[in-house]
């Protein structure tokens, strides 16, 4: 990473002119937003390839509704469904074989499909918990059309009741980074897994994963937020059919311009994440794992030095895909601040940081969640503001609010 070393050279001079004890501003009339996860930390790898991934579709293409009436999501482009078996099976995260694949308009609107799915035959309303903290999106997803099939049951910790249940199990878990099961833990349970960050630049693979519904996302896979596309490997072909029926109600299918864009650039990935240290520098997840590598070890440094807050630990775990063991290096910190400081939003707000408040996914106020996966600048910023956060801080906030720029994206 570029910056890097004059991160650290600014941040060391900084410290020591700031003598402790107090807070200190820099270029503080930039407010970063490191509130949503917009992965374009990518955009330089992608800048890199050049033209490897341009598609042109000319005027008189992807006309049609349907993409292949011989396959029941028939609105599944051949070549996605090629480059997602492809990358998979070179990353070694998932099993596809025996699963139906069904594409939608990112892992969101799957997650909306799948609840439909495994719960419109059930004679009651059902609930969906998922364990604290939780992916903040969750409980809006579930209740914004207050659908009589399911509803918010919210912290599965404190799921007692003896009735069936979905429960949403997000590994690793988006905002801690967290490797997860299932925590309710007895039968009635419908489990969904939300894989969105089980790659290589997250945390280690450790298996081959074979759960019953299984989501993923470009958006955090490659950085293609934008292009809107999210695959679910389904073993149950009732429940897939059911999930097909809701994206024909939903949408009529999917983008084919997106699924057409996202195909060439899985397969570019899968086809380079076979090398290793090429000098092409053609590894997607090579490139990516480093620079999180990289942002972790610099922001661990920092973040040691405030005496403010701390970071989750992660164990050491050997990688199948890279062969190393190493640990987890997650797509968000989640950070808590030191004892008798109750808003960490508003110490981050002090310096002109938009962060995610953990009350928004169930939790402490005490934790906030910051994505590492922005751009270069605004993590260079984001640390050398950091360095002068110190023990002093009071958090006055400057009146600055997260609730004007789109706080619930992500
Ligand atoms: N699941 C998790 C855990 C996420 O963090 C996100 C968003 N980053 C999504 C699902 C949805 O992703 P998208 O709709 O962009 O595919």
């Amino acid at each position: 990473m570029g910056g890097t070393d004059q991160v650290r050279g600014t941040r060391r001079s900084t410290a020591a002119a700031n003598g402790g004890g107090v807070t200190r501003n820099l270029n503080s009339d930039t407010v970063i937003n490191l509130d949503h996860g917009d992965p374009t930390m990518y955009e330089s790898f992608w800048r890199k390839m050049g033209d490897k991934c341009t598609v042109v579709i000319k005027g008189h293409e992807c006309l049609s509704y349907f993409s292949n009436i011989k396959n029941p999501c028939w609105f599944l482009e051949p070549k996605l469904e090629e480059s997602i078996k492809s990358l998979h099976g070179a990353v070694g995260n998932a099993v596809t074989d025996g699963y139906s694949i069904v594409v939608g308009t990112g892992s969101s609107q799957l997650l909306q499909a799948v609840l439909y799915a495994v719960s419109c035959d059930q004679p009651n309303q059902i609930s969906v918990v998922s364990p604290a903290p939780y992916y903040s999106s969750y409980p809006e997803i579930i209740d914004l059309v207050r659908s009589g099939l399911y509803k918010w049951g919210g912290d599965a910790h404190g799921f007692d009741k003896d009735e069936p249940f979905i429960e949403l199990v997000t590994s690793p878990n988006n905002p801690n980074g967290v490797i997860r099961g299932s925590v309710v833990n007895r039968d009635g349970g419908i489990l969904i897994h939300d894989l969105a960050y089980y790659w290589p630049q997250y945390t280690p693979i450790t298996s081959s994963l074979d759960f019953d519904i299984m989501l993923f996302t470009a958006s955090k896979c490659t950085g293609h937020a934008g292009s809107r596309i999210g695959w679910a490997l389904v073993k149950d072909k009732e429940v897939a059919k059911k999930m097909i029926k809701f994206m024909e109600v939903n949408t009529i299918g999917v983008s084919k311009e997106s699924q057409i864009r996202v195909a060439k650039i899985l397969q570019v990935v899968a086809d380079g994440c076979k090398r290793f240290g090429s000098p092409d520098g053609d590894n997607f997840f090579e490139f990516s794992k480093s620079l999180m590598s990289k942002r972790w070890e610099i922001l661990r440094e920092t973040v040691k030095k405030t005496r403010m807050f701390t970071l989750p630990k992660y164990p050491l775990q050997h990688c199948n895909y890279t062969g190393d063991v190493t640990q987890a290096h997650p797509a968000f910190a989640w950070i808590k601040c030191k004892e008798g400081i109750e808003d960490c939003e508003k110490v981050f707000r002090g310096q002109n940081i938009l962060t995610r408040s953990g009350r928004r996914f169930g939790s402490d106020p005490g934790y906030v969640r910051v994505s590492m996966v922005s751009k270069e600048e605004d993590f260079d910023m984001f640390i050398e503001r950091l360095s002068v956060i110190q023990s002093f801080n009071n958090g006055d906030g400057n009146g600055i609010t997260n609730g004007n720029v789109n706080g619930n994206l992500d």
